[in-house]
């Protein structure tokens, strides 16, 4: 018996593990301190009082040999995949409901695509970026060459018509930078890929913050992008789901390599490897796409970018650099020049603020630090004066 080659040679700590860790010891050592933490990318509001109300409709409908669920179809309920539909025929996108594949997140989705490709594919992974792309490549065996996102570009890579790449990772808005790519940059990517027939994978899990009217929200608004892409979205951040466990991806059935569709074979994966989300939460995604819905989890998403501003309006009167404003991060410049976990151990010890090490999100992080908008109004705003009394 032997263990995967991966097992043995990927770093050990996971970068959220690793705060976890370093802010326990320090709670424990100062049970008195009152830590803020502006680190983990998670929720505080709860879920809308109209998806609330639909869970407890269909957790009784469960309850009745009338209405009683089993095993979800494959590739989930049709209610939902409609919605899903609908959403996206009002930005003129047409997608039929086979395209559209009902999954417990974009975690679990982004890293069991790869189960559609082969090994020996070269992937495109920016950096920085989130660090599960890069892990469950390593995990893949698959070669991993990096986009570098630095000031210099506005964090949005463009792509290098002189190499070749097989796998492309896009995260806009990115997470950690809050950098989002224009329909022009965009255009680009699609003709690169289009070009090389690579495949593109579009994690648009942030989506709904965007602010800019001028910045892709999907990429399938883009010419082109059917014959290339695959598209990851979540009820994480625009619903609040990060603990109920509902995202999609859309699957185009133009898109073929080798003469094989992909639809069908990710289909094919996904009947196999997984048995569908839980009716009551596919329920729960579908209102939360409701015209009730959508207006109270938008709510949430503005009570969200007000911390932002706040955190912004903060930096700027210290004039410290930061970049965001369409994603619920502010991806900020170590002050007088620290390191991203110089920094880290710096608020911890002095503010008793918990952010997230720039350098954990890749080389490019490195004096870098991010800072999470999904707090509470009063522990944001406690965090600003903190700063503002000690930098
Ligand atoms: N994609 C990005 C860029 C993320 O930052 C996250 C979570 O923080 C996810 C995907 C995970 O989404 P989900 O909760 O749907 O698995």
């Amino acid at each position: 018996m032997r263990i995967a080659n991966w097992a043995k040679t990927i770093k050990n700590n996971y970068l959220f593990q690793t705060v976890a860790e370093k802010t326990k010891k320090f709670s424990e050592k100062n049970p008195e301190a009152k830590i803020i933490n502006m680190g983990i990318g998670d929720v505080s509001l709860p879920i809308s009082e109209f998806v609330v109300k639909s869970c407890l409709e269909a957790s009784k409908e469960m309850g009745e040999i009338s209405s009683f669920r089993g095993y979800s179809p494959n590739g989930g309920y049709d209610f939902l995949k409609e919605k899903i539909q609908e959403e996206y025929s009002q930005r003129d996108i047409s997608l039929d409901l086979d395209e559209i594949f009902i999954s417990d997140g974009a975690k679990s989705d982004m890293s069991n695509i790869l189960d559609i490709f082969s090994g020996q594919n070269i992937c495109s992974i920016p950096d920085p970026v989130y660090p599960v792309y890069l892990d469950t490549s390593i995990m893949k065996g698959l070669k991993v060459e990096f986009l570098d996102a630095n000031e210099e570009n506005d964090f949005l890579p463009l792509p290098d018509f002189s190499v070749k790449r097989d796998i492309i990772y896009i995260c806009s808005p990115n997470n950690p930078t809050g950098a989002a790519y224009s329909r022009e940059q965009m255009k680009k990517w699609v003709d690169y890929a289009n070009e090389y027939e690579s495949i593109i994978l579009y994690d648009a899990a942030y989506e709904s913050f965007i602010q800019d009217s001028n910045l892709c929200k999907s990429i399938f608004e883009i010419e082109g992008s059917k014959s290339c892409a695959i598209e990851f979205k979540s009820f994480s951040k625009s619903a609040g789901f990060t603990g109920m466990r509902c995202g999609y991806s859309i699957v185009p059935k133009e898109l073929k390599r080798e003469n094989i569709s992909l639809n069908s074979i990710w289909s094919r994966r996904h009947s196999t490897k997984f048995n569908g989300v839980p009716y009551i939460i596919q329920r729960a995604a579908e209102a939360s796409l409701s015209l009730q819905g959508k207006h109270e989890c938008e709510q949430n998403i503005k009570y969200y970018m007000k911390n932002y501003e706040k955190i912004s309006e903060t930096l700027d009167s210290l004039s410290i650099k930061f970049f965001g404003g369409n994603s619920p991060y502010v991806w900020m410049k170590c002050p007088n020049g620290m390191k991203s976990w110089e920094f880290f151990d710096y608020l911890l010890k002095n503010l008793k603020i918990v952010g997230t090490p720039g350098s954990g999100f890749g080389k490019n992080g490195e004096n870098y630090f991010r800072l999470s908008c999904f707090g509470l109004h009063e522990n944001v705003s406690e965090a600003c004066e903190r700063l503002r009394d000690l930098l």
